[in-house]
This record gives C-alpha cells, sequence and structure tokens, in this order.
C-alpha cells in the first residue's frame, strides 16, 4: 500500500516539485530507494552531473554559544582552542585558489574577536582573486552582513538546525529562534545566496518537524542546503545520546531536492563521519557539492570538533581532492570547476 502512496507522491513531485507536510512525512517514513532513485535524476536533470568543490577554512574554534550539540561550545574548557591571523587566513584561502578551488568558505564559531573591519579585509582580499566567498560565521546585525556583502561576500551559510521553535530552545539555549529567522530575512534582502539546513537526529525531533524544516526551506527558497546527521561529542550536555539515523537523513537530502531542484545541497563531512562512504551515498541522493577542508594544519582541523572524530582530518587538501576525484570516478561523476552559483544549474 505504502508503495503506491509513494510513486503517487513522487509523480506529484516530479511535475510541480510541491508537496505537502504528509506526502513529505510520506516519503522520509516509506520512500526508499524509489525516493534516492527519483532524487538522483532530478539532480541531474537541473544540475547536472558535476559535482561542486569549495575549500572550506575553518579560522577559528572559539565560541560564544552553548549549543548542547555542539563541542566548541563555550562551556567545553577541554576543546584546545586556536584562531588564525588575518594573514593566515588569507593566505590559506589563496593557497586553496592556486589549487584550483573557486568558491573558498570561511567558517567559524561565533567568536567575537574579529572585528567586522578585519572580516571585511579577509572578504576584500580574496576577492581580489577570481573566486566567490562563502561566510559561515554565525548570526550578525544587519548592518555587519550588509558591510561583509558590500565587501564581496557572495553567499552566506547559517543553518537554522530545526524550525521547531521548542526544540530550538532547548538545544539553543539564550539564543533566539526569532533572532535566528530575522538573519535568514537580512541575509535573502542583502542579496546573498543563502544556505541553511537542519541537524536530523536531535532526541525529541519527529520525522514531523524533520517535514516542516524541508517545508521552510522551500517557503524562504534557499539556495543552498546543508543537512547533517547529529553525532554525539563527549563532551557536550548530548554526549550519551545515540546518534542520528543516516538512511532517514539521506531522504531528506531526496526530498529537499524533489522540492527545490535546482539549489546546491552538499554532501556533509557529518554524514561521511557517521557512515562509511556517507558521501557517495549522499552524492547518489540528490547532493551535488562537496567541502574540502583547506587548512595544512591537521591540528586545526581536528581541534574544530564540532563532533568528534570527523572524516578526512588526517589528509592535506591535495589529497583529499585525488580522493575525491577516485570516488567520484565510481559513480560516474566528475568534478567541477566553477564558482558553482545557484544560478549556474539555471544555465546562469
Ligand atoms: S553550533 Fe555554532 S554557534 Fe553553536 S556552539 Fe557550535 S560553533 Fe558555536
Amino acid at each position: 500500500m505504502e508503495e503506491i502512496f509513494v510513486e503517487n507522491i513522487l509523480n506529484k513531485a516530479l511535475k510541480c516539485h510541491s508537496l505537502n507536510k504528509e506526502e513529505i512525512i510520506t516519503l522520509l517514513q516509506y520512500g526508499g530507494d524509489k525516493l534516492i532513485h527519483t532524487a538522483d535524476n532530478v539532480r541531474k536533470k537541473y544540475t547536472g552531473d558535476g559535482v561542486y568543490i569549495r575549500a572550506l577554512i575553518e579560522f577559528s574554534n572559539y565560541c560564544t554559544r552553548t549549543c548542547y550539540y555542539c563541542g566548541l561550545r563555550v562551556e567545553n574548557n577541554k576543546i584546545h582552542r586556536y584562531r588564525m591571523s588575518v594573514p593566515e587566513i588569507i593566505s590559506a584561502a589563496k593557497d586553496a585558489i592556486e589549487k584550483g578551488f573557486h568558491t573558498i568558505v570561511l567558517q567559524s564559531g561565533e567568536d567575537s574577536r574579529f572585528k567586522i573591519d578585519e572580516l571585511c579585509r579577509i572578504v576584500e582580499e580574496i576577492k581580489k582573486n577570481d573566486a566567490a566567498v562563502t561566510l559561515s560565521i554565525g548570526e550578525k546585525s544587519f548592518e555587519e552582513y550588509k558591510r561583509l556583502k558590500s565587501a564581496g561576500a557572495d553567499r552566506y551559510l547559517l543553518r537554522i538546525e530545526t524550525t521547531n521553535r521548542e526544540l530550538y530552545q532547548k538545544y539553543h539555549p539564550k539564543m533566539s529562534f526569532e533572532n535566528r529567522l530575522r538573519c535568514l530575512e537580512d541575509l535573502r534582502t542583502l542579496g546573498y545566496e543563502v544556505g541553511t539546513g537542519s541537524l536530523i537526529g536531535l532526541e525529541e525531533q519527529s520525522v514531523e518537524m524533520i517535514a516542516e524544516d524541508i517545508l521552510f526551506f522551500k517557503k524562504i527558497n534557499a539556495d543552498m542546503i546543508g543537512l547533517g546527521v547529529f553525532i554525539p561529542h563527549p563532551d557536550t550536555p548530548l554526549g550519551r545520546a545515540d546518534a542520528g539515523d543516516f538512511e532517514l537523513a539521506r531522504r531528506a537530502v531526496s526530498v529537499t531536492r524533489l522540492i527545490l531542484p535546482d539549489i546546491n545541497i552538499p554532501a556533509t563531512t557529518a554524514m561521511e563521519t557517521l557512515k562509511p562512504n556517507g558521501r557517495l551515498l549522499v552524492l547518489s541522493a540528490g547532493a551535488n557539492v562537496v567541502m574540502l577542508n583547506a587548512a595544512e594544519d591537521t591540528e586545526h582541523k581536528k581541534d574544530y570538533s564540532i563532533y568528534p572524530d570527523k572524516a578526512g582530518v588526517n589528509e592535506g587538501l591535495e589529497e583529499s581532492l585525488a580522493g575525491l576525484k577516485n570516488s567520484l570516478d565510481k559513480i560516474g561523476r566528475k568534478i567541477i570547476v566553477s564558482k558553482g552559483f545557484r544560478y549556474n544549474n539555471r544555465g546562469g
């Protein structure tokens, strides 16, 4: 019986790329291989077989926040903290560009030590090269986002994590769900490509809530969606919780692809960490982007431990790139050298 429902829902999604909550829930629960296969076809039709690569520079693991699931939370005093200098960040970005990357993703905890002038300078210096800049540095004011945009930043990643207010407040003490929404609105108003996403597998998170997250992505017409899967970090309040369900997160990627067919969807490192070959499995389920860590300092990669045992921390950038090329060959995909904006997927 479920098979007929799934088939009908997939046919509807193919026609109009729009689904209601009940239909999304059915796909998340019973979608199976048909869902994965259909999402892979939609990915192929709208974004092709190319995989956009992004060079990720995690430039500071200081954070003033206390998100329950994250190893970078300010209350974790077991972590070794580091902060790259402005010249180090610029130099790492230039190295990555020389190695063939056309997008630099600058990521950090919410580190108040970096002033907006410094961040703008970093963006301006990187933009002197032929590269797009994505920022993933948390909640800021409208004015700060505006200055960063004027400095040349192209995209901004700010995951909503969950659209369920109660769950959000529970896992993000002293943070405001409303402010998170305000940030996403401001980013859209200012003309950024806007990336958001969720964390799948938090305790008390139901399939209904994940369906609501996906509807939210559609409602704000997000340009990028990063879906992570919860992996317990021992030095956090959720250290003893169970990890999230890889297959459920993978189905969430597929459903997202069905209703936002031309967006960019990374196969996140968390998916590779949770399951061997996780990245390829997600790329075969609707994803079209991979971020590779550009840090030459292995210790920094290890210290940026949002969750433990992150995949690929012992590899250099060239090694990661070679490994990715090899594994993409196996699924008939190839790296595409491009800044990889969403409009590229529309023939722009
Ligand atoms: S999830 Fe982000 S904001 Fe929250 S503690 Fe970790 S780095 Fe900080």
